[in-house]
């Protein structure tokens, strides 16, 4: 059977906390590679029909971590604690999201890619977790071992995640400063922090887009955290039997 071509996308080379999403990535890109899919790097820069016609090859995506969303994409203007955007990235992995959910084709987001998710969808985030005053820290980075396991997530039962992860709680990373506020519809909640924070999102109707706002590849020897990307690479291929 042939690897399927799962996508994934990155941050430019002029990055915010570059050393650190290289390291991500690299990590994502194992993970992808250990689950049986073929990891193919998206470069930042393609014209849309080229991203387009790239898009159209591949038999999924993930959705990696990086700098803030700018916030124009959600409705709002930045505030000063809003860091490392990337409006060429945003354009470009808001396509791909808007592409992948039209086309039904299985999705991962990890961390700013559940956040493209919710803006994609018209949702809103919190610009830094801090304007909410109940929440708990979850800005684990960058002096902080990246699988230093910070807090435990509840996962709604029924749930896909549920289903992956075979557990009711896990214990995950945290290496974000914002987080959903204003969840879009069509979009289902399916785990939250102690704090009610978003952890993790599906989207009701597609067969496979999932979303998560921590970071399972840096948590490669937890068997639930690998679990979550065979879940993608599995998906791909069922959608292509499918299809023929
Ligand atoms: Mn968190």
């Amino acid at each position: 059977m042939t690897a399927p071509l799962i996508g994934i996308t990155i941050h430019a080379n002029d990055a915010q906390h570059r050393a650190a999403l290289d390291r991500l990535c690299a990590q994502a890109i194992q993970g992808v590679a250990n689950a049986g899919g073929l990891p193919v790097l998206i470069p930042p820069g393609l014209d849309e029909p080229a991203l387009h016609g790239l898009f159209e090859r591949l038999d999924g995506l993930l959705f990696t971590g990086g700098g803030d969303i700018a916030p124009a994409y959600y409705g709002g203007s930045a505030s000063s604690l809003v860091a490392g955007v990337d409006v060429d990235r945003d354009s470009a992995e808001l396509a791909l999201m808007r592409w992948a959910l039209d086309s039904a084709k299985p999705f991962f987001g990890i961390c700013r890619g559940l956040q493209i998710l919710n803006v994609a969808c018209g949702g809103s985030l919190y610009q830094d977790i801090g304007e909410c005053k109940h929440a708990e820290r979850h800005t684990f980075y960058p002096d902080f071992p990246f699988d230093m396991l910070a807090h435990p997530i509840e996962i709604v039962p029924d749930s896909q995640l549920a289903h992956i992860a075979g557990k009711a709680t896990l214990q995950v990373n945290s290496l974000h400063h914002q987080a959903c506020q204003v969840v879009a519809p069509g979009l289902r909640v399916v785990a939250r922090a102690r704090d009610g924070m978003v952890e993790a999102i599906e989207v009701t109707a597609h067969p496979f887009g999932l979303a998560v706002q921590w970071h399972p590849e840096a948590l490669p020897d937890a068997p639930e955290m690998r679990a979550l990307f065979r879940a993608l690479v599995v998906a791909t291929r069922e959608r292509s039997c499918v299809q023929t």
